[in-house]
């Protein structure tokens, strides 16, 4: 997407309790960089991990598909510096990892619990993490421009009674074809065109084949959200809701909670409590055990 350079990924297993990690096999002198919040060096128009002059550019989809699959430990291998853009939305690393599937390892399934809210501003954009008994995630999308204000600007997902896959992975990036110079003025979208974004102009949205969901730009918000709060190393049992919050001000959240040892902590699951990759939180459940 911003480099426009042709990359090779490859997904490997990882032993249990490893986490995510990126490795660049271009760079063999430079070690595996984690996935964690600490370690983002760019939030310009997506998320991007630097360590030791070593880069890993836009990794928040990949990243929202793993949480979304429910995968704690890989390893993402790239033949250069940003994950592949694909088709602009998570579906197709969704796709990848089933075509392959998941392994269950014996480790128990970790999770951050949020004890108490927290919140994060930029200007006039705020996102929260609030406690809550399993995932849910809200977020409002604000832009002044006639075709955004067509389209629903509001939306909710709980992992409960959601799907991922179905509600949330399709949606892909988009933008005003008319802000592209700019970007690629500084070197980012270079590789952007209507095969991996939708591309908008002042009359409507440009791909032949037109949206995916009605609300597909909020939901890829979301989308992009998840994949961000994934680099806390673990999925979150706590409610996010996002004002206008972009990649910078998700990682700013992700930093805050992990500085606040008072706002989370771990918390294990047996396998059999676990369902999809999330634990089965239902009153009834609860109270049974
Ligand atoms: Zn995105």
């Amino acid at each position: 997407m911003h480099s426009g350079d042709k990359v090779r990924i490859t997904l490997r297993p990882a032993g249990e309790n490893a986490g995510i990690s990126f490795v660049r096999a271009d760079r063999k002198e430079c070690g595996p960089i984690a996935a964690c919040a600490e370690n983002v060096s760019d939030t310009t128009l997506s998320t991007s991990l630097g360590v030791s002059g070593a880069q890993i550019a836009t990794v928040e989809h990949l990243m929202s598909a793993l949480w979304g699959l429910g995968v704690d430990n890989l390893i993402v291998e790239l033949s250069g510096e940003e994950v592949p853009i694909m088709d602009g939305s998570a579906a197709p690393f969704v796709a990848m990892i089933n075509s392959v599937g998941i392994v269950a390892q014996r480790a128990l399934k970790q999770f951050i619990r949020i004890t108490r809210e927290i919140t994060v501003h930029q200007e006039d954009a705020v996102a929260t993490l609030a406690p809550y008994d399993g995932f849910k995630a809200a977020y409002t999308f604000v832009a002044d421009h006639p075709v955004y204000n067509r389209y629903p600007k509001v939306a909710e997902l709980d992992f409960s009674n959601s799907s991922y896959v179905d509600e949330i992975s399709r949606a892909r990036s988009f933008g005003l074809v008319k802000e592209l110079p700019q970007a690629q003025a500084i070197h980012k979208m270079l590789g952007s065109s209507l095969d991996n974004a939708v591309g908008i102009d002042d009359s409507g949205v440009l791909n032949d084949d037109g949206l995916r969901y009605q609300d597909e730009f909020v939901k890829h918000k979301l989308l992009d959200a998840i994949g961000d709060l994934y680099l806390l190393g673990r999925p979150i049992l706590g409610a996010f809701s996002g004002y206008k919050s972009g990649h910078a001000l998700n990682n700013k959240l992700a930093r805050a909670l992990l500085r606040c040892d008072d706002a989370w902590e771990l918390t294990t699951f047996e396998p059999s409590a676990v369902c999809q990759g999330y634990p089965i939180l239902h009153p009834a459940a609860l109270s049974a055990s």
